[in-house]
């Protein structure tokens, strides 16, 4: 297949969205730009539309998609209309008040109309409303409910560049529109609304503290930071170990005199081994490391910035070929938590707590 490459960085590009929006309503797959990573498009309530973007990413059919709209009164058609759902609804519509359009997904029990080819065959739709006009603009053209799961191969780092997606979908799928780099950079917070309390599935940008202002007490899934439960993540994309460079990873926490001294050491017995090393260091060490490749996240005063940057820098290594590489540890609160997941699933868990 020939994928069509269309730059698009107006909301009101029309000749862009609507070759886009044709490609999406015959049920093609369109790669678009979002606030958190680039999506791959298809037609939500098309199984054949969603079955196509299992193959294109080679993504496992139990690991469900999210569906993307674009107005919240769309809801309501791929909602289960009961009086328990209404319930839910009630809290739903709160927090797309204070969220939407944002990086928040929420999950909901699901409407016939939703195949359980999106859902990956649970009862459940997770839905989320982007706040990136471009995205929002062709998920209208397109018919209003596009699943848009992270447009990269299953287990690669998720795209934040449109460069990033022609690396693992050229030839796979229609249209890639690129829009530029993301503001993000880091996928959406999911949030279960089918249980009391409500429970976060996956950390991001929108954090527990902000969802429980709008609605009181809420769980974490004990899976996000830690694999020592022996539980299952309830998000099932989550078990996969996604976001796995080539190389072997290793997060090093501690004091940074410390940590930088340790992984100096790690280094040159890796380098004296004959591996390519890399690490993942902060503007306020990057100048302190001895290594093949360093690469600076951002400062740590600025954890925005090292979320954007982090899946860009696993791509790096990996096209550079690094064999062995160490990174430094972030807080857990706030967006560090979201970061911390993302990387500790990139290192399989391992940390070295000094
Ligand atoms: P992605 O769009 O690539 O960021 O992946 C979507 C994530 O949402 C995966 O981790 C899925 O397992 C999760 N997800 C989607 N739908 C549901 C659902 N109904 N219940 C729980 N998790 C879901
Ligand atoms: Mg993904």
């Amino acid at each position: 297949m020939d994928t069509k490459w269309i730059t698009c960085m107006e909301e009101d590009d029309k000749e862009c969205l609507e070759s886009a929006g044709e490609i999406l309503r015959s049920g093609g797959l369109v790669a678009f730009p979002t606030e958190t990573v680039y999506g791959l498009g298809g037609e939500a309530l098309n199984p054949s539309s969603s079955e196509k973007i299992y193959a294109a990413k080679g993504r496992p059919s139990d690991n469900p998609l999210i569906v993307h709209i674009c107005k919240f009164e769309d809801i309501y058609r791929i909602v289960a209309d009961t009086p328990e759902s209404r319930e839910m609804l009630k809290v739903a519509e709160k927090l797309a008040h204070a969220f939407w359009p944002g990086p928040l997904t929420m999950i909901l029990p699901k409407s016939d109309e939703v195949p359980y080819e999106t859902t990956g065959g649970l009862s459940t739709v997770a839905v989320r409303m982007p706040k990136h006009k471009t995205a929002l603009a062709l998920i209208e053209k397109g018919g209003g409910y596009i699943a848009a799961p992270s447009a990269n191969t299953s287990g690669r780092p998720s795209p934040t560049l449109a460069k990033h997606v022609k690396e693992d979908m050229d030839g796979r799928i229609d249209m890639i529109v690129d829009g530029g780099e993301v503001g993000i950079g880091i996928e959406s917070t999911i949030v279960d609304l089918t249980v009391e309390p409500v429970q976060i599935l996956r950390p991001g940008y929108i954090t527990a503290a902000m969802i429980s202002q709008i609605v009181g007490k809420v769980d974490m899934d004990v899976t996000i930071l830690s694999d020592a439960s022996g539980q299952t993540p309830r998000a099932p994309g989550m078990k996969y170990r996604h976001y796995a460079p080539k190389g072997e990873l290793t997060i090093v926490s501690g004091k940074q005199e410390d940590v930088v001294k340790y992984i100096n050491q790690a280094l040159k017995k890796a380098r004296e081994a004959g591996l390519k090393t890399g690490v993942i260091a902060t503007d306020e060490t990057k100048e302190q490391y001895e290594a093949d490749l360093v690469k600076t996240a951002g400062s740590r005063q600025d954890e925005a910035t090292v979320a954007k940057s982090l899946y860009g820098i696993l791509r790096d290594f990996d096209e550079e070929g690094m064999q062995v590489m160490y990174s430094e540890s972030f807080p857990l609160d706030g967006i560090g938590q979201a970061i911390m997941n993302r990387l500790l699933k990139a290192a399989g868990h391992h940390v070295i707590q000094l």
